[in-house]
């Protein structure tokens, strides 16, 4: 049997009106800023308006160590969203906007799949409504006022080898990685090393996805930590006086973007942190404004629960005073067989015990999640070549754990295939036995919270930094950043720094490379192994198949 492409599903959805989505939330239209047909920014007056209602409920997906194999963290969103709705219940979907530069290199879509989908799935991966190059642009706003004022003078004494703010664009430009600027003479500014990160690794990307409202993004935007000088003493964003100008370009992009799934349910689609030296999850304003306008809210943290899971709780909900009354935990047979040892080629076979013994890396994750206070339900998100058997031997094993699995099939049948998770997740959302607390306290020292997560989630036996770490760490504690949360940038494939080590790994350490402040986001970034910030594309990049066909329609996007 052959399959339809997302493409091929997601043009062939039937819209709704963004104005009839809106309603569907009680959002009038005159609060509506329509980018087009089907999509939608919500003004900051009803945001504004509905501030004093009480919260629906918050489902947070998260997953397993991700594998080639696949996991669908924003297809289970999407699918539980609809799922929700089918059963009856006023349900939205929070998610991501889409990096430009990964869907011309190997990634695919960040819409969902299948069955599954938000719609328009090719503007969500493209320009969408602009945001991300409103960021680019206050990113480089500062970045060129920052040269501007070393060109004028350098009042500020800068010192112009301890420039930290980099540029940004939008594209996977190796190239770009490291590059001499100002070259060229007197007229053209001092020459000085600079380089580029992808617009997602920006920390205005980051701010914009914690603030609260523009006030605080202005706030936070002068909060930045934009070169050092001699005396080794920070220079801030506001120092410079870009943090006014950055906030007027950022205006309409801090508004959340409404759109729907293929089933026309309200998904809210805005911001789009790195999961590695940021949290990784969509916007504050965006999830508080779902969370005022509906029942039940589904929403994603990148990559698996050791990282994405654990920054959502410790750092989004920590700072933006929400708890999540639900966590759905996505697993697949094909994982779970990867994680057991079978290679991706020889994924199409039945192999139950290779999906035993996978199951561990699941029955940590299931572990961690439980030490938050939250309720777990696992969601096979099932593959048609999945067989009983290797399913039976999942659910299995999450009984084992004290835990319930449920077969979902939202990418082969969208909300008719989900609506049994949907029941079970509602029932739980609204049981009221979810207590989430924090892993740690605010207090603790930013060295014992790094230990905290590297034991507590990573389950290492220690953390390891030299002391040039510890002093760096203990000085931002003098100057007063020591109650800020901690951002762990490691792999994602692994409980542990080394990618290789699949399933449960113990006995292991974490090396602590570098520490980073990003002080107007409000996390102390803790770099364990290689972390990318400009990606590069493959040997063969899927822009290479990317075009538009006779008919004007967008093709090879998936
Ligand atoms: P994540 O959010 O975890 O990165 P996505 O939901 O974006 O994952 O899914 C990644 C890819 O896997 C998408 O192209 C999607 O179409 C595909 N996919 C997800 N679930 C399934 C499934 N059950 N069967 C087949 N393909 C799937
Ligand atoms: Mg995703």
């Amino acid at each position: 049997m052959s399959y339809k492409t997302d493409i091929e599903i997601a043009r062939e959805a039937s819209k709704q009106p963004i104005q009839e989505i809106g309603a569907k939330l009680g959002i009038d239209t005159a609060d509506l800023l329509p980018y087009g047909h089907d999509k939608a920014k919500v003004s900051q007056a009803f945001i504004e308006s509905v501030k004093d209602k009480p919260n629906g409920k918050l489902i947070l997906v998260t997953a397993i160590n991700p594998t080639p194999a696949g996991e669908g963290k924003t297809t289970t969103t999407v699918g539980l969203g609809d799922g929700l709705n089918r059963i009856g219940k006023k349900a939205a979907v929070c998610i991501r906007e889409a990096s430009l530069g990964p869907n011309f290199g190997m990634k695919g879509g960040a819409a969902g799949g299948g069955y599954a989908q938000i719609v328009p799935m090719e503007d969500m991966n493209l320009h969408f409504t602009g945001d991300f190059h409103a960021i680019t642009s206050a990113h480089s706003l500062l970045s060129a006022m920052i040269d501007n004022h070393i060109y004028w003078g350098n009042e500020l004494e800068i010192d112009i080898r301890r420039v930290v703010w980099k540029r940004v664009v939008d594209m996977n430009d190796r190239a770009l990685r490291q590059i001499t600027a100002s070259l060229g003479g007197v007229a053209n500014g001092f020459p000085r090393e600079a380089g580029f990160d992808i617009t997602v690794a920006s920390e205005v990307m980051a701010i914009l996805c914690l603030a609260t409202d523009l006030a605080d993004l202005e706030k936070r935007l002068g909060d930045m930590i934009v070169a050092y000088r001699r005396d080794r003493t920070p220079v801030f964003c506001r120092d410079i006086k870009a943090q006014g100008a950055m906030s007027v370009l950022l205006k309409d992009a801090m508004q959340p973007n409404l759109v729907q799934t293929l089933e026309n349910n309200p998904a809210f689609v805005h911001g789009g942190p790195f999961a590695n030296i940021a949290h990784g999850c969509n916007s504050v304003i965006a999830t508080t404004t779902a969370l005022k306008t509906a029942d039940y809210v589904v929403t994603e943290a990148g990559f698996g629960a050791d990282l994405g899971a654990e920054k959502f709780m410790n750092i989004k909900c920590r700072k933006a005073g929400l708890a999540p009354d639900c966590v759905v935990l996505v697993a697949t047979v094909r994982a779970m067989k990867m994680n057991g040892g079978v290679a991706k080629a020889d994924l199409g076979a039945e192999n139950v015990d290779a999906v035993k013994a996978g199951c561990a890396n699941l029955g940590r994750h299931i572990g961690n999640l439980k030490s938050f206070g939250v309720p777990v339900v696992v969601a096979i998100n099932h593959f048609v070549t999945d067989t009983d058997a290797e399913v039976q031997a999942v659910k299995d094993y999450v009984v084992s754990q004290g835990s319930e699995a449920i077969l979902s099939r939202h990418w082969e049948l969208g909300s008719e295939g989900s609506a049994e998770l949907a029941t079970r997740v509602a029932e739980i959302a609204d049981s009221g036995v979810s207590q989430f607390a924090p892993l740690y306290a605010d207090e603790l020292s930013l060295f014992e919270k790094i230990e905290r997560i590297a034991k507590g989630i990573y389950r290492a036996d220690d953390v390891i930094a030299d002391k040039k770490i510890r002093d760096q760490l203990r000085l931002w504690e003098e100057q007063g950043y020591g109650h800020l949360p901690i951002c762990m940038a490691k792999t994602q494939y692994s409980f542990s720094t080394d990618p290789t080590q699949r399933g449960a790994p113990t006995g292991h350490s974490v090396p602590v490379r570098e520490v980073r402040l990003s002080a107007g986001a409000g996390f102390v970034v803790v770099v364990c192994g290689e972390i990318m910030t400009m990606p590069g594309l493959p040997r063969v990049p899927s822009a290479e198949a990317i075009h538009l066909n006779d008919a004007g329609q967008i093709e090879g996007l998936f």
